[in-house]
């Protein structure tokens, strides 16, 4: 479903987070870029690495920071080359999510309605034990709500997994929502042109084929059974 872009009520942390194409979609409020990264289910990390630029994949949760404010954390592996890069350097981290495929009179107009999210900052490694297990949790319930339920994680998982948190200081958020954007000179022409709204939603929760517990299923999973993936909390 597409939502109406609210408008600004922050300015830009700092000048590279500062749109300068499609300004008028900029979004810099915390509240709004929390609300959109609540609603993200994957973030693209960049890095800067010694044999180029990467940019992976990866799952994230966000908290209050003890500094103030609020931070982003990532996890992986100890072995993930990227994540290991990426300690104590600048990083960049994206989310997006498509609302819808915008389709215009011309391909050249053609656009997607989406909000994303882009945070700019210094990855600091969390190697507390304590520390690391509640940003573990942060990372987990982010997205799939059992750490409470869930065998929790041995002192050898908690070694072999590397946490980094990314603050929420520079961020930038853009949204775009409605109808394409034509010339006015095609607005009578012959072409169609319009919006196929895009949503996901999570489905009933399949049991495992060597599930062999009778446990139920975690009430914080099965209500996610029909739950729009992109829903703003
Ligand atoms: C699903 C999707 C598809 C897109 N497809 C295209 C495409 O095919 N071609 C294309 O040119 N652009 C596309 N965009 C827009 C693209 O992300 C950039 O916003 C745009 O290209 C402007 O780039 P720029 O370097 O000139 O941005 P600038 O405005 O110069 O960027 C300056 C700063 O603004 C912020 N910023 C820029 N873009 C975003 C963003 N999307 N979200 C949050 N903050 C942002 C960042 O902090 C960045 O450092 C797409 C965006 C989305 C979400």
């Amino acid at each position: 479903m597409t939502r109406p872009a609210a408008p600004a009520t922050d300015g830009p942390a700092s000048a590279r987070t500062t749109l300068r194409r499609g300004a008028n979609r900029a979004q810099y409020a915390d509240e709004r870029i929390r609300a959109i990264l609540s609603a993200g289910v994957i973030a693209h990390v960049g890095v800067t690495t010694d044999d180029g630029p990467i940019v992976l994949p990866m799952a994230y949760g966000v908290r209050p920071s003890s500094r103030g404010g609020h931070e982003v954390l990532i996890h992986g592996a100890l072995a993930n080359a990227m994540l290991r890069a990426g300690r104590s350097v600048d990083v960049c981290l994206t989310v997006t999510i498509v609302d819808g495929l915008v389709v215009a009179r011309t391909p050249f107009h053609n656009s997607m309605n989406y909000r994303s999210v882009v945070v700019r900052g210094t990855a600091t490694a969390i190697d507390e034990p304590e520390q690391k297990l509640a940003a573990l949790r942060t990372i987990n319930d982010h997205i799939t709500p059992i750490w409470g339920t869930a065998r929790p994680p041995s002192a050898a998982d908690l070694k072999k997994t590397l946490v980094l948190a990314v603050p929420l200081d520079e961020a930038s958020a853009k949204v775009r929502s409605g109808d394409p954007v034509d010339e006015a000179e095609d607005l009578d022409g012959p072409h169609w042109a319009g919006v196929v709204p895009l949503s996901s939603r999570w489905g009933a929760p399949l049991p495992a084929a060597d599930l062999r517990s009778r446990a139920p299923i975690p009430s914080a999973v099965a209500q996610l059974d029909g739950q729009d993936a992109h829903a703003e909390a």
